[in-house]
């Protein structure tokens, strides 16, 4: 009889197979952040930088036009890879090869042995192309397992909307991801609770449907904010101030402020896709946030 013990094996071999791959997780060239027992890693996707023609608020308060004093400010592009129990969950795939940028998430997803069969589900915060061009290689899905979890007022916007402040190319790039992934494409409500510990916070204004990710675990919590900041040294002292890229500018720097304040008053860490610190968030007098910048 292909006895008991042998199936046991196999059984067994399989689930940590799976084990191997999420608790033996060491990401070269990044420094997870913990939240309870798990691990968040960041991954940057790219290095970008940003105009201060991006912020026409920035006029009322000349003090920061030093920021901009040796040209466009640095910014990031970030991923994050969250492994939870045997799953690997990617929040966002940042611009992927063959566009206006090349992503480097695949990459480094690569060169610590991890294929993109392994994810099993991601996370978009929005439908932008630096978010969602990872998902597509060429004319194919490239997450061939990966259930992809957008919410419900992004997908209507971009794939039955005008969305007419967003590029024809960027539209027709995510009318592709929604085609290429149809059957895996699960939509979620705010405040869904998408897998044990991460729940889907409203956060819109830069995009109709843009969402934030809380994670918790161990009673603590890391907001993964997406798109709530492109020039840091800027929006966080002021987070009044939004970006030309935020479609809704008032719906955004409400929605900025709101996430900062939470963070500040539930000294939880923060993060998003376009500054590099993870850090707690801390409230100033005038109004203004601080965050900790990396070493
Ligand atoms: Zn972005």
């Amino acid at each position: 009889m292909i006895n008991k013990k042998i199936f046991a094996f196999l059984v067994c071999a399989f689930f940590l197979a799976g084990a191997v791959i999420v608790n033996a997780l060491a990401l070269k060239d990044s420094e997870p952040v913990s939240v309870g027992e798990l691990q968040v890693w960041p991954i940057l996707d790219a290095n970008v930088t940003m105009e201060s023609s991006l912020l026409p608020g920035l006029k009322d308060f000349p003090q920061y036009e030093g920021v901009f004093a040796n040209g466009p400010a640095p910014a990031v592009d970030q991923t994050f890879l969250v492994p939870i129990n045997d799953r690997l969950v990617l929040i966002d795939t940042g611009w992927g090869k063959g566009g206006p940028k090349d992503g480097r998430t695949l990459d480094i997803l690569s060169e610590n042995n991890i294929k993109p069969e392994n994810i099993g589900d991601i996370l978009l915060t929005h439908m932008d192309i630096d978010h969602i061009g990872g998902l597509l290689d060429g004319d194919k899905a490239t997450f061939p397992n990966a259930t992809l979890w957008i919410s419900k007022p992004e997908y209507e916007a971009w794939i039955n909307g005008n969305l007419d402040k967003r590029p024809e190319v960027a539209k027709a790039k995510a009318k592709k991801v929604a085609e290429l992934y149809k059957d895996r494409i699960k939509l979620f409500e705010y405040g869904d609770e998408i897998m044990p510990g991460i729940t889907a916070i409203e956060a819109s204004g830069h995009t109709p449907g843009h969402t934030a990710f809380d994670i918790t675990n161990g009673g603590q919590k890391l907001t993964v904010a997406g798109d709530i900041i492109h020039i840091w040294p800027v929006q966080l002292p002021l987070p009044q101030l939004s970006t030309t890229y935020d479609i809704d500018m008032e719906k955004a720097a409400k929605t900025r402020e709101r996430l900062l304040d939470r963070a500040a008053a539930e000294r939880s860490l923060f993060a998003g896709m376009h500054f590099p610190m993870i850090s707690p968030v801390i409230k100033r007098a005038d109004g203004g946030f601080n965050m900790r910048e990396p070493r």
